[in-house]
């Protein structure tokens, strides 16, 4: 099969590899489409949050995708070959049996993402992948392939909506205007809070986040006083939640703190570049919760994953709008060069079909 291989910085291959087998409780995945990511972002343009950086191997990535069932490995059952699903990413698998993972919140599994003693990830940037089978999700009908690359996007605004959790009465700020933005924005207004306001930077981001149903309400925090357009939008009572998005080098901490309520909450869904300094007295001063989001696991029960799968399939949010570029595999470099400049390409998220 082909596979995208990552050299470090911009330097993408794809290559000839052997296809994988699946192993016991495993399934092969005929990769339909796979997402760029921010996080993939952050190594191509040289920094990398997550430590390892200047692996000396070439890396695989690709963790937003969706396909075919191709293969079962031994054990697995419930699926037939051809049958259309999404993917919740390897990174995420947990040790099973650690007291975070007996409680369902896998995510915060100390040892997550490491399966027979190596650290391991999906690679949907490639033909083939394999996953284990609780981590395939098969899809509706009415749920294409393309979408169900977004749902990994999409449970991560459903996590931080659970973990605030919203209320029917909160006014929710998110900041940035970003595929994590705009899926935050929408996964909130399906909660049914009062109003969501979208703030960024772009005019016509903020204008699609209005046609796309991310927000009610949006302002441009170049061009216009946000603490002015909040209080306006709230009736002076500010935002319970404020919803961070962006991460990088970018200093939305301290909007956020601007931006939320006495008593308030933020939701950290942004990865940061490096360490990040919060303001004390103000943060102190309102008592704001600033809660950290890190992809998402289960809630009560149900897997966020699924719940962004029904949150898509109900038509509860409108995910189609915001794929805006398709490349083959063979023009990966092509996709991540409109995703690295979204101004230019005007794109918000790049889909690669391999
Ligand atoms: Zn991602
Ligand atoms: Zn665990």
């Amino acid at each position: 099969m082909k596979a995208a291989l990552f050299y470090g910085g911009q330097d993408i291959r794809v290559e000839e590899m052997e296809t994988p087998t699946p192993g016991p409780g495993e399934v092969l995945v005929d990769i339909g489409a796979a997402g760029i990511c921010g996080s993939d972002l952050h190594p191509y343009r040289g920094a990398n949050p997550w430590g390892a950086a200047g692996t000396p191997t070439a890396r695989r990535g690709g963790h937003e995708l969706a396909g075919l069932v191709a293969a079962l490995g031994e054990g697995v059952t419930g699926l037939h070959i051809g049958q259309r699903v999404g993917v919740e990413p390897m990174h995420l698998v947990g040790c099973g049996s650690c007291r975070q993972c007996r409680r369902g919140d896998y995510h915060v599994c100390p040892t997550r993402g490491m399966r027979h003693g190596a650290r391991h990830g999906s690679a949907g940037f490639s033909e083939y992948d394999t996953a284990v089978a609780a981590n395939i999700f098969p899809l509706p009908d009415r749920v294409s392939l393309e979408a169900a690359s977004m749902l990994d996007v999409y449970a991560c605004g459903v996590h931080a909506a659970n973990r605030i959790p919203l209320k029917m009465d909160d006014y929710v700020c998110v900041l940035g205007t970003g595929p994590i933005g705009m899926t935050a924005g929408q996964v909130a207004r399906a909660a049914g809070v009062r109003k969501v306001i979208m703030i960024g930077r772009r005019d016509e981001l903020l204008k699609t986040a209005l046609d796309v149903g991310a927000a009610d309400a949006v302002v441009n925090n170049a061009t216009a006083n946000v603490a002015e357009a909040i209080a306006d939008l709230t009736g002076g009572e500010g935002c319970d939640t404020v919803l961070e998005s962006v991460g990088g080098t970018a200093d939305t901490l301290t909007q956020a703190i601007d931006a939320c309520a006495y008593g308030g909450k933020i939701g950290i869904i942004g990865a940061f570049w490096s360490d990040v300094s919060v303001a004390y007295r103000a943060a102190n001063r309102k008592e704001i919760d600033l809660l950290w989001c890190n992809s998402y696991a289960s809630w009560n029960g149900v897997r966020e994953y699924q719940i962004a799968l029904d949150l898509v399939a109900e038509g509860r949010v409108q995910v189609e709008p915001l794929i805006t570029h398709r490349y083959p595999l063979a023009a990966i470099g092509e996709g991540f060069r409109a995703a690295d400049d979204k101004k230019g390409s005007g794109a918000i998220k790049v889909v690669i079909q391999p």
